[in-house]
């Protein structure tokens, strides 16, 4: 009985926090749950996989509860275990809609020969955007058997799962593609923290088969792509973000990225939706010493670094580094208070700040960044500070303004199925 109540005042502790801090938008397809039918069996606390290492849902007054929204990644595990149907799973809330772009079932969109496959098109998992990938790509196929004029059959925009299981079925279905990623090899999974433990249903991959993993440490899964890549010899071009797909004149699609353009018949866009990272615009950043996420703490030690944010990465990124020895960390914000982080974050700034780890800049600017400083203006005043790393974690630029830009019909949902 006792457990029993210090389980269900945890539960509550979890849902005030995730409350209070504002954590409260589910990023993907996420349970809504009908209280009037719920009979409190608990099935769905116990069968939620991240439940190891978060509380997704919790138990309140004997009524399941999403207490941790921001935490959920849509395994839908809690639906198919309720034994009275009360659980439905939706995208976005009435506060919050998010954007999915109308796929049809052979995954080409409303413009003929584009086509989504993976997370993007609303269905989160890697095993789910691996299974899409290989669909996707026995569709793609077929379409381009039919003789054209391009020089390529499809371009892959994206090396998440869904990419690369698209890109083993492109090479070994002998097309001519190219694989485009902005980043690194494994997408999202390649951001996860440090030896997260990643649940996966087993997968089978193009010439490579079943991937059989169910637990797996993000680190290992990465090394696993890795070898693939490099055993079955695909070719994906990394740091090649894609700015644009146009229709080309004599039919297909000229894709144009940040070092050259493609003309193909037809388009892959694997590129889930974490987007692509929002960029400062200031002079010098394209200096090699600016990054977009905090790879290892480590690297910056005895360096002066400029974190630019205000949300938790970059509050993350500030004092992990920050706790690295003979670093100087400067926090950078545009706004007046960190509104949009956890408390456990704003509360670790505060104390770092207040032991001198963390210089905290509100209301400021980054104006430029050379090779040993960064002009910063400061309430209306530019101040220049030693400088060996930026890590610029500004946000993202969501997929849909992209889509839209190609012409795909994207949809708003608003806690609906
Ligand atoms: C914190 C967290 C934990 C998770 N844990 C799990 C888990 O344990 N198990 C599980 O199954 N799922 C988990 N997921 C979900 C899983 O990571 C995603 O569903 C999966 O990675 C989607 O794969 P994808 O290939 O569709 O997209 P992504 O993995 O997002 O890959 C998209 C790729 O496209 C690239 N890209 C985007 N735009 C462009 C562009 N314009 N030009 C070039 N490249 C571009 C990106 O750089 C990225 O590499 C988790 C997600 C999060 C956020
Ligand atoms: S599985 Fe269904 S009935 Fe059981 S606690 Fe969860 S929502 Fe309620």
């Amino acid at each position: 009985m006792r457990s029993h109540r210090h389980k269900e005042s945890s539960s509550l502790g979890v849902l005030v926090t995730s409350t209070e801090s504002g954590m409260i938008e589910p990023p993907t397809l996420h349970p809504e749950i009908d209280l009037t039918k719920c009979i409190g069996c608990t099935n769905c606390v116990a069968a939620c996989p991240e439940q190891s290492s978060h509380a997704v849902l919790g138990m309140i007054r004997k009524k399941a509860h999403l207490v941790g929204p921001t935490d959920c990644i849509g395994h839908g595990a809690c639906k198919t275990v309720c034994p009275v149907n009360a659980i439905t799973l939706v995208f976005g809330t009435s506060r919050r809609g998010i954007d999915i772009p109308r796929v049809n079932p052979d995954f080409q969109t409303d413009v003929p020969g584009v086509f989504i496959a993976g997370e993007l098109g609303g269905m989160g998992l890697i095993r789910n955007a691996v299974e899409q990938g290989k669909q996707a790509l026995q569709n793609i196929a077929a379409v381009v058997k039919e003789p054209h004029q391009n020089e390529l059959d499809l371009v892959i925009v994206g090396a998440g799962p869904a990419g690369i299981s698209a890109t083993l079925g492109a090479h070994e279905s002998k097309l001519r593609y190219a694989t485009l990623e902005q980043e690194e090899l494994g997408g999202t999974v390649a951001h996860f923290p440090r030896r997260k433990l990643v649940m996966t249903q087993p997968a089978s991959l193009p010439m490579v088969g079943l991937m059989s993993f169910k637990e797996v440490q993000k680190e290992t899964l990465i090394e696993y792509w890795q070898q693939v890549e490099h055993k079955t010899g695909i070719s994906i071009n990394y740091d090649e973000h894609v700015e644009a797909v146009e229709g080309a004149a004599g039919g297909g699609f000229t894709v144009k990225t940040n070092a050259t353009s493609y003309n193909t018949r037809t388009v892959l866009l694997a590129i889930g939706r974490r987007g692509s990272p929002r960029k400062l615009g200031v002079p010098g950043e394209e200096r090699t010493k600016v990054v977009y996420r905090v790879i290892d703490p480590g690297q910056h030690r005895n360096q002066n670094v400029l974190v630019v944010g205000g949300g938790d990465s970059a509050l993350e990124a500030a004092t992990t580094i920050a706790a690295e020895p003979g670093t100087t960390v400067t926090l950078s914000y545009r706004s007046a208070a960190f509104s949009r982080a956890k408390l456990k974050n704003r509360e670790l700034v505060e104390e770092m700040e207040a032991a001198g780890r963390i210089r905290v800049l509100f209301n400021s600017n980054v104006q430029a960044i050379g090779e040993r400083s960064v002009i910063i203006d400061v309430e209306g005043t530019n101040e220049s500070i030693p400088n060996d790393a930026v890590v610029v974690s500004a946000g993202g630029i969501l997929p849909s303004a992209f889509l839209r830009t190609i012409g795909i019909n994207v949809e708003t949902k608003w806690g609906t199925e």
